[in-house]
């Protein structure tokens, strides 16, 4: 930041970002331009509400005037619009640190990840939020005048830019508290100059606003329309979650959301309810269309709005809602707690805790409501959003069941990585005799799909469910059966078909196990530590061998990405099963001179196989090629 101030006035260059998102944001938001005045609107509202929140605690703020208002007025002459509101208002600091840099955490790995065609994606960019600087879409110049409530008149702030590089601020005279924004309209924004064309932008967007959103009274003279000396409410000013649901229209709905959620795009859908009892409130819950940018980010804020009967309390208030529920949006309004209620209170409220089930309730509610009546919509929301509800399974003990009801699997059953599959469908089509939900859990869906774990599965074909996200380690280790049927990991343990197998497949592999007693443990001899066990397994049809973790050990896959993760992981040596059918093992019975050589590779090829990694990559590839040249008989 430079300084180049005379008086007061001081030049600052925007923080990187500022200058990155005014960009895109003009080019990429222009055919959308009317939703600035949504923006500002929007702003203004947060501002009047965070105010009348100050001021349960200090009423001295309202500085006699606690009739809290917006005003959007334009100047044809001058060619500039208004938006001004009599909130909270801004300091020097507060200015600066607003309207020169971008606070959300994560916003440089959002920018520097988005390639030149996302760029132009208007939807990309609203994701992120729009916000203030949205005003140069349409101006070539805005100044801002405010001054925080409580100040006094001498600390107004002057803060004006081209939306360019720079900003300029400086201290000056403001009689009003609030913020006054003023914009100096671009070339062929001429249309933007009438009260009617306003009032239709501020229907369309704004109308929600609890605030009334007043502009100047016009009259139709001769000459043109006239504006008076007279304000009028130009939106209907009510809090919409405190009206009747009849009385709302999708857009209505959809249009508060922008707002609320500071999305760009429509929302995927909502609920909103009353709640009578002991707990009284309002809810009204959205699942946006769309992932946040920072969904993953341990800092973002997130969370739902708290008011209390009508009066603002706090954004973000993460406790009321569960932590894997945490891209939903939208209003609390409680009609019983205490207007100074505070981030410590709530906490530790038992009030919150029944709001939060009751929230918590309801959006599971709608969510299974989408899945049964709209498989569109909620595939939709899966693909967005299924990482994060799969965390519930481990996190909200009360609604495991019905957490795990909402899963959708990728599974053997279909062809793609989709996930499609719930646990529901899988136990509508058990086999006759099965009575265990089978998984296996993998890096990827093609080690998944391709594992030789599957293999007998695949003959007798039994459905197997393919977990491949990160999260659904967690989900299986907390979720040992759904609707009375035990969830059971392919690649773990003794392979136990039970009745899915025959008297006589089951009298063969006893026989097996026995013939290939001396084999096993030739091989165990050989592999020495490497491994737990050797034994013989009914498990493989195509592969002659593969690893399995022991009953309770961890499996495979959790290692590594616990380890993956800088986690000291337990050292657990795994089983190697042998598929006594196949030819090679066949063989292995009869070689003497190559024993240890072949063994090493069966051991790294199952490894492999299964996603592990070498320890001694080189020496495994100096095998196969040795064995190649035998085989080609050199
Ligand atoms: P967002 O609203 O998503 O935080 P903006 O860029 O729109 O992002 O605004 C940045 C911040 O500037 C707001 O969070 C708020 O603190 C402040 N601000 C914007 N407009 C006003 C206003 N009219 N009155 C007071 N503060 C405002």
């Amino acid at each position: 930041m430079s300084d180049t101030s005379t008086n007061n006035r001081e030049t600052m260059g925007f923080q990187t970002e500022v200058k990155q998102l005014l960009h895109l944001m003009i080019h990429s938001l222009y055919s959308n331009r009317e939703i600035f005045l949504r923006e500002l609107i929007s702003n203004a509202s947060d501002a009047c509400d965070k105010l009348r929140f100050e001021a349960l605690h200090n009423a001295a703020l309202f500085e006699n005037d606690s009739e809290l208002k917006i005003s959007v007025d334009y100047d044809k002459g001058a060619r500039t619009l208004t938006i001004s509101d009599n909130g909270i208002g801004m300091s020097r600091e507060e200015v600066i640190s607003n309207l020169g840099t971008i606070a959300k955490s994560g916003t440089r790995e959002f920018f520097s990840k988005l390639s030149g065609d996302q760029q132009k994606d208007a939807n990309l960019i609203g994701q992120f939020g729009v916000g203030f600087y949205s005003a140069f879409i349409v101006a070539d110049r805005v100044t801002v005048l405010t001054r925080r409530a409580g100040e006094k008149t001498d600390q107004g702030v002057r803060w004006e830019s081209e939306g360019a590089g720079e900003f300029s601020i400086e201290m000056t005279e403001k009689q009003d508290r609030g913020t006054q924004i003023t914009l100096h309209l671009r070339e062929e924004q001429d249309d933007l100059l009438s009260g009617s064309r306003l009032r239709g932008i501020i229907h369309k967007y704004s109308d929600h606003i609890v605030q009334p959103v007043v502009m100047k009274k016009e009259e139709w003279k001769e000459g043109g329309q006239e504006k008076l000396d007279e304000d009028e409410t130009v939106n209907q000013a009510v809090a919409i979650w405190a009206r009747a649901k009849n009385e709302i229209n999708d857009d209505e709905y959809k249009a508060f959301y922008k707002h609320v959620g500071h999305d760009f795009e429509d929302p995927l859908t909502w609920v909103h309810a009353r709640v009578e009892g002991r707990q009284e409130y309002a809810q009204l819950l959205y699942v946006p269309g769309r992932a946040p940018f920072d969904m993953w980010d341990r800092e973002a804020m997130h969370g739902v709005k708290l008011y209390v009967r009508r009066v603002f309390i706090m954004d973000d208030a993460a406790q009321l809602m569960p932590h894997y529920l945490r891209f939903i949006r939208g209003v609390v309004d409680s009609s019983n707690l205490p207007l100074n209620v505070s981030r410590e209170i709530l906490q530790e409220s038992k009030d919150i805790e029944a709001i939060r089930a009751g929230c918590t309730k309801k959006v599971l509610g709608m969510l299974e409501d989408l899945a049964k009546n709209d498989t569109e919509k909620y595939s939709k929301f899966w693909k967005e959003f299924g990482k994060v509800l799969k965390e519930g399974v481990g996190e909200d003990f009360a609604n495991k069941e019905k957490i795990a009801g909402l899963l959708r699997i990728a599974s053997t059953h279909a062809d793609t990585d989709a996930q499609v599959v719930s646990l529901a469908d899988y136990i509508g089509r058990m086999k006759d005799g099965q009575d265990k939900i089978y998984y296996i859990t993998a890096d990827t869906f093609n080690a998944a799909k391709n594992s030789p774990h599957l293999e007998v599965f695949r003959k007798k074909g039994i459905e197997v469910l393919l977990l491949t996200d990160r999260v659904d380690e967690w989900v299986v280790s907390n979720l040992a059966e759904f609707q009375g049927k035990k969830l059971v990991s392919v690649a773990k343990g003794g392979l136990d078909l039970g009745s899915l197998e025959d008297e006589t497949e089951k009298k063969e592999q006893a026989r097996e196990a026995d013939d290939f007693k001396e084999l096993t443990d030739k091989i165990k001899t050989s592999l020495q530590d490497k491994v737990k066990e050797v034994r013989v397994t009914h498990r493989l049809t195509d592969s002659p061998a593969c690893l399995v973790a022991d009953e309770h050990d961890m499996n495979a896959n959790l290692a590594r990405l616990l380890k993956a993760s800088g986690q000291s992981v337990p050292m657990s040596q795994p089983i190697l099963e042998i598929n006594p059918r196949h030819p090679v093992v066949m063989r292995l019975k009869y070689e003497e001179q190559k024993f240890d050589e072949w063994t090493a590779v069966l051991f790294d090829q199952a490894l492999l196989a299964e996603g592990g990694q070498l320890d001694d990559p080189a020496s495994f590839v100096k095998r196969i090629n040795q064995l190649m040249l035998e085989m080609s008989g050199k």
